[in-house]
């Protein structure tokens, strides 16, 4: 994880219990140079950071931060929008600029999963919603994590929605991960259901992902009424990241038409830079069960992911 000179002074500065000339030799650093960091009159280099970092694990250093991951629920009450997509392939590209990314899958068609090669998991996120489980996590790649789900999330639904407070368990389920992730991106089924609303109560962002079409802002006030209440209710910390248009062609003008009518209904929230366009090795990728990056690196899709992910951390 890299740290920065500022970061390391305020530690210094603000830990109790610190000997300055101790945490130099264990780092294996100058004598006298941490003095001059904390007064101000000396910078630490990358090297002196490189060698701090561990030592300063050591003495309490992530307590200190508690690092926390972001998370983002990626929803809309339709289905067909690019979310699982998004989630999928934004998640890679986060991963690919440095990140440590989670995706948890509550959609019980379970395509993220599929998508990302796991079919039939024998643990799932339901075993953490329903049965108290920890949130089950499957490695897919280096720094890239699946809490997966299939149909049999479906099944239980019923049982969900008759559990007290079954709304509250996937923040209960994720709060120890939090600090394991940089990300965590959660792909919401295509209704506003207990699972979207699980979602919306663990996450600190949500991310709509609309597609040009007649219908696109059909019903989205009802999908911002339902996440207004949940900020007013449960999840105060709930912020809208922004609306993200998928699938967008700009050789036809009609997209163009509704992506100003958007623009303008929705000018109260960030309607992000970035548009993905419509790039059908994004389609073929999902169907390989592979992410964009390794199907088609120079593909759109995959340039259009990777600014999407520059303008969310920037
Ligand atoms: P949702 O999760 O909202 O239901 P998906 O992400 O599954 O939507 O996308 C629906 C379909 O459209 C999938 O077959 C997917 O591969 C395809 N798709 C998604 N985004 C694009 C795009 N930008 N270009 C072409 N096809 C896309
Ligand atoms: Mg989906």
């Amino acid at each position: 994880m890299p740290v920065t000179n500022t970061q390391v002074v305020n530690f210094l500065r603000n830990k109790e219990g610190l000997t300055l000339s101790k945490v130099e030799k264990e780092a294996g650093i100058p004598r006298g140079m941490l003095s001059k960091a904390v007064s101000g009159e000396r910078e630490l280099n990358q090297d002196h950071l490189a060698k701090l970092y561990p030592v300063l694990v050591g003495y309490g250093w992530k307590e200190f931060y508690k690092t926390k991951a972001k998370v983002i629920a990626v929803v809309n009450h339709k289905g067909g929008v690019g979310k699982t997509t998004t989630t999928l392939n934004l998640g890679r590209a986060l991963v690919l600029l440095g990140h440590k990314v989670l995706v948890i899958d509550m959609d019980s068609q379970g395509n993220l999963s599929q998508a990302l090669g796991v079919d039939n998991p024998q643990k799932q996120v339901m075993h953490a919603l329903i049965d108290d489980e920890p949130l089950p996590v499957y490695p897919i790649a280096e720094n890239f994590d699946l809490s997966p789900s299939d149909l049999t999330l479906a099944s239980r639904e019923i049982e969900m929605i008759r559990m007290v407070l079954s709304e509250l368990q996937l923040q209960r389920a994720l709060e120890p991960k939090l600090s394991d992730y940089d990300y965590i991106l959660i792909d919401c089924p295509p209704a506003l259901n207990v699972f979207t609303t699980s979602a919306l109560i663990a996450a600190n962002a949500c991310m709509i992902t609309l597609q040009p079409e007649i219908s696109a802002l059909k019903g989205v006030s009802g999908l911002f009424e339902h996440i207004f209440q949940i900020q007013r209710r449960l999840n105060s910390g709930l912020y809208i990241e922004g609306v993200l248009i998928t699938m967008v062609d700009h050789r036809f003008n009609i997209h163009r038409d509704i992506i100003d009518q958007v623009r303008n209904q929705l000018s109260a929230f960030r309607i992000f830079d970035t548009q993905i366009r419509l790039n059908v090795a994004l389609k073929e990728s999902q169907i390989s069960q592979i992410d964009i990056f390794q199907y088609e690196p120079t593909s759109n899709g995959a340039k259009d992911y990777m600014n999407l992910a520059k303008e969310i951390t920037r």
